[in-house]
């Protein structure tokens, strides 16, 4: 039995009977990981990657040691206003990605589901609540929402914040994409700049707001010189960076360790940080895959296939796309509300899908895989739409279904049998 096994048994024994003492053994295995990445070079991984997965579990190691600085969030929560606070969040989303990572999800799943929650419900959410429900997430100081994209939200955490008694701030995003629509936002955040100081006691400090909008920004011309690189390179990627690579362009957008991520990676596609150069630099004739959605990263075929490839460049999800919007330091809470207004994952599905389709041609992808993730109206609802722009554009498509935190809920053999067969036709093309 693997250590990740012995993880996910132990934890599975024990999390029913002794909460406190799963915690604890959740944050000591986020400590181990975070060294085990920071002593040596386990494989291919660039340095921003290492960094990456580092920051990944710090975040959550930070956010379980100190419930009085606690926020559980999802996705959209605005970031910069909670570490302008010394907050540290907590992504639902993210968690349970982590539970998933170590082999543990199943049982909170189930815990869940002994509580009501439906089995059609997403499977992020469902395990996140399964937590809670369990005492394995420690009660926070604040609970912190949007309405963005993913509608599990208002259930998932209405239902957290009865079952600690905390109050939940909720950001209600309008579906139409117009300048009420920010106006409506931006007094929305004002009211939650009010809601977290009347909750810790003490104003938010500027500077620490100026630093956070800083970072967000610098963060932000990283991140679009990497995907003006990335339109004219290849760049060894693999599939559970893209799934870290969500936590921080969201949660973590704005600390300084954002920032620095953001600037790694930008020194490794164009080959200045030690072992960047060799395997990042030019054009290798690679058949570039554009992700849509969440990654099923668990699936092992899936990363035997795409991991580090030398066929294949995993380009990027269009989860990690949306947040390409710089903050107006003259109007910080209107560029927040405009952010969260403008996301191509708010409003109609045309959106989305037409952004996607811009992403597709800007990184010159040759095919994109649709990843419809079980109990996600979202991923499902606009899946052929989103296929048919992308065969006017030329890209092949793959539309596949599984679930993304549940090992159950994904067959991998399908899976890879689908997956191998889109490439083979890919190519074919080239042929
Ligand atoms: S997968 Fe879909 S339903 Fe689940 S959290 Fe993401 S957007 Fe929401």
């Amino acid at each position: 039995m693997d250590v990740v096994d012995f993880f996910g048994e132990t934890v599975s024994r024990n999390f029913r009977r002794h909460p406190r003492f799963t915690r604890g053994l959740l944050r000591l295995g986020c400590a181990v990981q975070q060294r085990r990445l920071g002593a040596k070079r386990v494989d291919a991984r660039l340095p921003s990657q290492i960094f990456l997965e580092q920051l990944s579990v710090r975040s959550m190691r930070m956010a379980l040691s100190q419930p009085s600085r606690l926020a559980l969030v999802n996705m959209f929560a605005p970031a910069e206003l909670l570490h302008a606070m010394g907050l540290h969040p907590l992504c639902a989303e993210g968690f349970s990605s982590i539970l998933s990572g170590g082999k543990c999800e199943r049982g909170f799943l189930d815990y869940a589901a002994e509580h009501g929650v439906p089995e059609t419900y997403c499977s992020y959410h469902r395990a996140f609540i399964g937590a809670v429900l369990a005492g394995l997430v420690p009660k926070p100081r604040f609970i912190v929402a949007s309405s963005s994209v993913c509608d599990a939200n208002t259930n998932t955490f209405r239902t957290v914040a009865a079952h600690y008694g905390v109050n939940e701030f909720y950001i209600d995003i309008p579906y139409e994409v117009t300048e009420d629509s920010v106006c409506y936002v931006r007094r929305q955040l004002e009211d939650m700049v009010r809601h977290l100081e009347d909750g810790m006691g003490h104003r938010m400090d500027k500077g620490a707001l100026m630093r956070a909008v800083r970072n967000t920004n610098a963060s932000v011309e990283y991140q679009r010189k990497f995907i003006g690189e990335l339109a004219s390179r290849d760049f060894t990627n693999y599939v559970a960076a893209e799934m870290h690579r969500i936590l921080v362009g969201h949660n973590l957008l704005g600390t300084d360790e954002a920032r620095t991520f953001f600037r790694m990676q930008y020194e490794d596609i164009i080959g200045s940080s030690s072992g960047g150069v060799e395997r990042c630099v030019g054009m290798h004739a690679h058949k570039r895959l554009l992700w849509c959605h969440v990654l099923p990263y668990y699936v092992e075929p899936l990363k035997e296939i795409l991991d580090f490839s030398d066929r294949y460049t995993l380009l990027m999800s269009d989860l990690n796309y949306d947040q390409q919007v710089s903050i107006d330091e003259t109007d910080i809470l209107g560029s927040m509300a405009r952010r969260l207004v403008t996301n191509h994952f708010n409003g109609s599905v045309e959106r989305r899908v037409a952004s996607v389709t811009r992403m597709a041609k800007k990184l010159r992808a040759d095919g994109a895989v649709i990843f419809c993730h079980w109990g996600c109206k979202h991923s499902n609802g606009g899946a052929f739409l989103l296929r048919n722009a992308l065969k006017a554009a030329e890209v092949d498509t793959l539309i596949i279904d599984g679930d993304a935190c549940d090992r159950r809920g994904t067959n991998a053999g399908q899976f890879a049998t689908r997956l191998q067969a889109f490439l083979e036709v890919l190519n074919g093309q080239s042929a």
